[in-house]
């Protein structure tokens, strides 16, 4: 399976960046790379970033 990346954005400092989809699941701890703020990945926010990547990779 190739490595999909998700576009993650940071809730503080509102900067985009991307994650292997891979090292996502529910409870997982982000680290923000630009601002260093740690985001834990939660329920709905998971589920709507992979609805977010489905939707940008029909559009590509
Ligand atoms: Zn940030």
């Amino acid at each position: 399976m190739a490595d999909i990346m998700i576009t993650i954005t940071c809730p503080v400092c509102e900067k985009k960046f991307e994650k292997k989809a891979r090292e996502l699941a529910d409870g997982t701890i982000l680290k923000c790379p630009i601002c260093g703020e740690q985001t834990t990945i939660k329920g709905t926010m998971f589920t709507d970033l992979v609805k977010n990547n489905e939707k940008a990779e029909k559009h590509a």
